[in-house]
């Protein structure tokens, strides 16, 4: 089992090395091959994602990604900013679907910003076409505007689309990964509005007959940014394209109380994937030994499930987070009251004696 550790840059090193500590203590034998990505490696080889980091993330059976960027490269030309690293790595590995489970642990639910009772238990698993849509539609640019009111006035476009086979890849992706769960999905579209969401919409119908065992609803996007705050815990597998997917799961992440519990999963369709926590790298904490480094522990747990083929080890790890909470360890973001305040190094120790004291 190969796996390539980009952690980065900010609180990116400080939470990777923490994953790593706890991946070590497994007794599952792993080669780990760790190279530099985003701002480090700009300013080690003048490149965010430099040919020799792409080449060891292609050959490895996951990456394990900490997080990139900082403001310091705010203007920097747009292609040399840390963050093209992570769209380059999505393009080249071909890594489509992305995974982002949104849990509100039991002693967390005081953390999320809606009522406990609406929270407690929450375990949804968000699925974002991750590929196409209008991040990636051609043709975009600025021109003249060739029609309408203000025909000959500078305008910018952007083009949504999506094919059959896309969407068909990520439906089957979504009802097989419902199939493990509450084997309930809710396509989330705008197809009242939109042409390409119809034709989402209409796909996804068409791929809903290959699962007949699993329940199948629609919903349109407004509605779901608003069912999320209001009623979280009807959904079970909430899925949808790329930009609706991008707002609607940093909106489910506020409902589990911190960005620092967040993990995330992209895998391809051979299995490979980049596990990465949800959050950015936080240039306002790094260096201060204070960022949480759970989400990036559990993505770690998601690498195990989703390519290496190992999920006893992957709920050992989950299981371990589960009493390092009820032990009241908590770093800064989601202290409370009647808590242990521990910084990110502690939290990782803390994980790593729990997994020994299990086996
Ligand atoms: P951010 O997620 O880095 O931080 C947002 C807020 O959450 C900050 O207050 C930060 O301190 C806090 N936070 C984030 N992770 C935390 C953790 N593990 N523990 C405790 N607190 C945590 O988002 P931002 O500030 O908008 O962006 C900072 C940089 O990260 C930017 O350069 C941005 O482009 C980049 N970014 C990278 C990725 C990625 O690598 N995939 C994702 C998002 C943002």
């Amino acid at each position: 089992m190969k796996i390539a550790v980009l952690p980065g840059d900010g609180i990116g090193t400080e939470i990777v090395a923490e994953a790593v500590k706890v991946l070590s203590v497994l007794d599952l034998s792993f080669e780990l091959e760790e190279a530099k990505v985003g701002g480090a490696a700009y300013e080690a080889h003048g490149h965010p994602l430099p040919e020799s980091t792409l080449k060891l993330a292609q050959q490895a059976d996951a990456v394990l990604f900490g997080a990139v960027g900082d403001w310091k490269y705010d203007n920097l030309e747009r292609a040399l900013r840390p963050e093209q690293a992570i769209l380059g790595l999505r393009k080249h590995l071909e890594l489509f679907a992305n995974f982002r489970p949104a849990i509100c642990y039991e002693q967390l639910t005081h953390a999320s910003s809606l009522k406990p009772e609406l929270v407690a238990g929450l375990d949804i698993l968000i699925i974002r076409e991750l590929t196409g849509d209008i991040y990636f539609g051609q043709p975009r640019g600025r021109r003249s505007a060739p029609d309408g009111v203000f025909a000959g006035q500078p305008e910018a476009f952007d083009t949504m689309r999506y094919s059959r086979p896309e969407i068909e890849r990520i439906a089957h992706v979504a009802f097989q990964a419902a199939r493990k769960r509450g084997k309930k999905v809710t396509s989330v579209d705008k197809a009242n509005v939109l042409e390409t969401f119809q034709f989402w919409k209409d796909v996804v119908t068409e791929v809903h007959a290959e699962y007949p065992d699993v329940e199948l609803e629609h919903m349109y996007v407004d509605n779901a940014a608003m069912q999320l705050v209001k009623a979280p815990k009807r959904f079970d597998v909430l899925f949808t394209g790329n930009m609706f997917g991008d707002i609607l799961s940093d909106e489910a992440a506020m409902l589990t109380g911190s960005i620092g519990m967040l993990p995330s999963a992209s895998l391809n369709a051979r299995g490979q994937g980049l596990y990465e926590p949800s959050h950015g790298s936080a240039p306002d904490i790094a260096g201060k030994g204070v960022a949480n480094p759970l989400a990036t522990i559990l993505s770690a747990a998601m690498m195990l499930r989703y390519s290496l083929n190992q999920s006893e080890a992957a709920l050992r790890i989950e299981t371990a987070v589960k009493s390092v909470l009820a032990q009241g360890l908590r770093t800064a973001d989601i202290y409370s009251d009647g808590t242990t305040r521990v910084g990110t190094k502690e939290m990782g120790d803390a994980v790593v004696a729990r997994l020994k004291a299990q086996s």
